[in-house]
Formats: structure tokens, sequence, C-alpha cells
């Protein structure tokens, strides 16, 4: 429907075709012109036209909208269900990887709190009921072993051992107020430090090989007996025993623990010096007996009947005094036993006229003035009669054995009463005008065998009578006390307890503020 036209009606050359775009009636059209030749030869021109189809061009541009459109609409739907993805799933399953590291520290706190829906929420829920009961149990275990552990320490607080934990490089790990007390570290901080340079030098020495000897698995358990030098003197037991891990192949620490056996030892040489004290006591007068007896045996038809009867005198006073200390060690013994005594209303002025009167021959005897002063209606006191009588037969006794002739020996009992009037206990005393007691030996003189004479002069004795004294004197409750000034005289006294219907007083023997120093009390002789 057109007519083409070659422009300027030239053949286009060979192998450049010719395009003319140009505008007709009909819209743009587009012209090609290729030249024919063969061999050279010019043969003629192709003419090509293109009309413009307006259908054509309207798919074609259609075609590119929807490609771009549905290039942009792939784009945007990836970036859309990246964000949605990202919002829906890797942020929640990314709070659960939090989650569980933290559960996986111990934090058994965390829960985790997304409002999320299917399920994904049944996972989360899941994670929080676990991490609920895993913190429940902790809980409960650590409640557990609070207990236990508040048991152990309370245990190992309380008692009266020392006890110190070391760990395998014998370091203190923990240890009790005992310890503490015993080392003299309170208020040290001590935990953590190696021992041996806590401990006193003699003390490191001693326990320096057992302790490296437990530390290297030579060795079970060792027990060291160590004489502590210094202003205290001491005597301790220490114990130690490894502590191995469950399997007893690794050693974990040690087990110090430290017992003062200061008394148990003085108790050991009191009873050793007891024994040999005793023995040499009775073979003195048994030496001496024996002596006697066989010199008569052998040459008493020899003697005159004066030197019989003197050497047979000599045996007689002999074998009493082998009687009255046998009768002594045989007393306290018993009274040391723990013998429970009977005890009751005692009239105390009743004991003291029958011990004045078993004495009243001796005192006369000697030329020494016996006199009483004794309060009259003094009440009941609480007591045991024979007991007391001992008490007032060894203390009138010593009395009149250590006042000299010419002296005064006076016995008194009173009512002490108290601020508001009302009595409160009966006064005991003895009182002598002899040679009296040196100070330094006035707390000593209460201790078994003890004798001033045996350092000073020879007087009949046992050295038991005071100490019998006290002891009674610790059954009534009481204690007995002294003063003395050497070559004026003594005075021992005492208070009993008043009587009363409630019954026997169970109460220790404590010292009072009133006491002077010189009252003999358990204690006293404890100390030393
Ligand atoms: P003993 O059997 O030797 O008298 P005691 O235990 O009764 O034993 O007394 C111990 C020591 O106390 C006596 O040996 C004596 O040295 C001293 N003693 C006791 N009573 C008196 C006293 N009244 N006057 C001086 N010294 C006394």
């Amino acid at each position: 429907t057109r007519r083409m036209q070659l422009p300027d009606n030239r053949p286009p050359a060979e192998g450049q075709p010719l395009v003319r775009t140009h505008l007709t009636p009909a819209g743009r059209v587009t012209d090609i012109f290729v030249g024919i030749y063969h061999q050279g030869r010019f043969l003629g021109t192709l003419g090509l036209g293109i009309n413009p189809n307006p259908a054509l061009v309207r798919s074609t541009q259609l075609a590119r909208e929807v490609s771009i459109g549905v290039f942009l609409a792939v784009w945007v739907l990836a970036i859309l269900g990246a964000v949605v993805n990202a919002l829906t799933i890797t942020y929640p399953i990314k709070e659960l990887v939090k989650g569980v590291q933290e559960i996986t520290k111990g934090n058994f706190k965390q829960r985790i709190d997304l409002p999320f829906g299917g399920e994904l929420a049944q996972l989360i829920d899941s994670f929080n009921e676990m991490a609920e009961r895993l913190q429940s149990y902790e809980e409960q275990n650590i409640e557990e072993l609070a207990a236990a552990k508040a048991k152990l320490e309370t245990l190992v607080f309380s008692i009266v051992d020392a006890a110190i934990l070391l760990d395998a490089e014998l370091r203190v790990l923990l240890l009790n107020p005992a310890a503490s007390r015993m080392f003299g570290w309170e208020g040290d901080p001590v935990l953590g430090k190696p021992l041996p340079e806590l401990l006193p030098e003699d003390l490191q020495q001693q326990l320096a090989r057992p302790l490296m000897q437990i530390a290297r698995g030579d060795q079970e358990a060792e027990e060291v007996r160590v004489n502590l030098t210094g202003p205290t003197k001491r005597v301790i037991r220490i114990l130690l025993s490894p502590v191995s891990d469950p399997r007893r192949q690794n050693l974990k620490g040690i087990v110090m623990t430290v017992q003062d056996i200061t008394r148990e030892a003085e108790l050991n040489e009191a009873k050793a010096q007891f024994i040999s004290n005793i023995s040499h006591e009775l073979r003195t007068p048994l030496f001496s007996i024996k002596s006697f007896i066989e010199t008569l045996y052998e040459y008493g038809e020899q003697m005159s009947s004066a030197e019989r009867l003197d050497y047979l005198e000599i045996a007689n006073r002999e074998t009493d005094r082998l009687t009255r200390l046998v009768n002594d060690v045989l007393d306290l013994s018993r009274l040391e036993s723990g013998k429970q005594y009977h005890f009751e209303g005692v009239d105390i002025s009743a004991v003291i006229e029958q011990t004045l009167r078993t004495h009243h021959l001796q005192a006369r005897d000697k030329g020494i003035q016996l006199r009483k002063f004794v309060d009259p209606d003094l009440p009941l006191v609480w007591g045991n009669y024979d007991l007391l009588l001992q008490v007032m037969t060894n203390l009138l006794g010593n009395a009149l054995k250590f006042t000299p002739s010419g002296g005064l020996v006076t016995v008194h009992a009173h009512l002490v009463v108290q601020a508001d009037g009302s009595p409160q206990a009966v006064r005991v005393a003895v009182a002598d005008t002899g040679i009296g007691i040196a100070p330094e030996d006035q707390e000593r003189i209460f201790d078994r065998f003890f004798r001033v004479e045996n350092r000073v002069h020879t007087l009949e004795g046992t050295g038991l009578g005071l100490a019998i004294v006290r002891n009674i004197l610790e059954k009534h409750r009481t204690r007995i006390c002294l003063e003395s000034k050497l070559e004026q005289g003594s005075t021992f006294w005492f208070d009993l307890h008043l009587y009363t219907e409630e019954g026997p007083l169970e109460f220790e023997v404590q010292p009072a503020e009133t006491d002077p120093p010189s009252c003999a009390w358990r204690e006293h002789s404890h100390q030393r």
C-alpha cells in the first residue's frame, strides 16, 4: 500500500544496506534497501518497507512494562519475605539461643517472653517450663546444701577441740573458734595462709615431718603429742587425717584436730606423784616398825624391860601413824570417787561440841587454852554430820599441832546475815596463835601430801588433812578460807548453807568476790 523509493535513486553499495526512516501520512516508517550483487555485478535492489503496526508496538511496550513490573514485584517480595522471616523466625530463634546459653551458664532465672503463636509459641513455652523446673531444682538443692553446710558448721564450730581444715598445699581453708583461741589467732585473717607460717616455731618443727608425710600420701593418719613452751605451758594432742576424693586417689586436704590435754597430763602426773608419795609415806613407818620389832625379836632378851617397852611404844606409835595414813588415803579416795553422801539438817554446835570434847585432853596436855565462841540457837545447816565432824577434827587437830604450848585455840560459829538482815549462812572458824603459814604456802597446803614441815621441820602428819577438808567442804557447796601470818597464827573458816526443806543444794562452788584470795576452791589447784 505504500510506494517505496530509493533515496537519490542510487542502489546501495555491496554489503552496505541502506536504512531510512521517514514520516509518512500513515506514521513513521522504515525502509531497508539491500543491493543484490553477483560476482561484483549489480543485479537489483531489494527494498523492505516496514509499516508501523500499532498493535505490535503496543504489545512490545506491554511486554517490557510487564517484565519490569514482574522484576520489581519479585524484588519487593524478596525483601518483604526477608523482613517477615527476620521478624517471625530469626528473632525468636536468636532469643532462644540466648536463653539456652544463659541456662548453660547456670542462670536458671532466664525466661523468654515473645508474643508468638503456633509451634514457635510451644517451643518458647517448653523452654520457659524447663527453666522454671531447673530453677526450682536449683533452689531445692541450694537449700539442702545450705542446711547440710549449716549442720556441719554448727558441729565443727561447737566442738571444744580445735579443728582446722587445710588444702593439699597446707593452706588454712576453715577453722573453728576453738582453734583461733588455742593458737591466739582471734581477729587475725588466717584463712588462705599456709599453716606452717602461722604456728609457733616449736610446733612448726614438730609438725613439719608428719604434715609432709600425709601431704605426700605416705601416711594415713598421725597423732602427735606436743608440749608447748611459752607463757602458758600446755600439752596438746594433734590428730592429722588426710581428706581424699571419693575414689581415694588424690589428696584434697588435711583435717587437723587439736585437743588440749594439759589437764589430762597434769592428772597423770598427779597420779604418779600420789602413788610415789603414798609408797614413800607407807614405807617409812613400815620400815621403822619392822626394825623395832626385829630388834626386839633378836635382842629382846638382852634388853631391859624399860627399853623393850620403849621400843614397843615406838612401834605402836608408828602403827598408829600408818593406820592414820591409810585411813586418810581411803577417806580422800572415797571423797574423790564421787560416792553419794546423805545430807540433812545438822546442828553445827553439836559437831563443835563433840570435836572439842575429843581434843580437850590433848590441849590440856600441850598447855594450850581451848575456847569456843558459838552463838546460841544457831539454825540447822545443810550437811553430813560425820563429814563435818571430820572437817572440825582435822582443823582443830592442826591448830593444836601447830601451836606451841601457852598458845590459844578458839572455835567460832556465828550467823552471817544478808544486807536486808535475813540469815544467809553459818560461819565456822578455827583460829590459833601458832606458827602461822607463809603466804607462798597458803594455797598449796590444801593439796594432797603438801606439808610445810617437809621443808621446815618435822611433825606428825600425812599432808592429807586439809585436802580432805577442802574436798568435804566442796561437797557442801562451799570452800575453805585461810588467813594466816607467820609467827602470829592462822584462822581457817568456812560458811555453811542454811538447811531448808527444799532439799540439797545443786550448784557449783564458785569464788565469791568477797572471798579473800586465800580461799581454796577447786579451780585454784587446777590453774596451777
Ligand atoms: P598434816 O597431816 O601434815 O597436818 P594437813 O593437810 O592437815 O596435813 O596440813 C598441811 C600442812 O599445812 C601442814 O603440814 C602444815 O604445814 C600446814 N598447816 C595446817 N594447819 C596449820 C595451822 N593451823 N598452822 C600452821 N600450819 C598449818
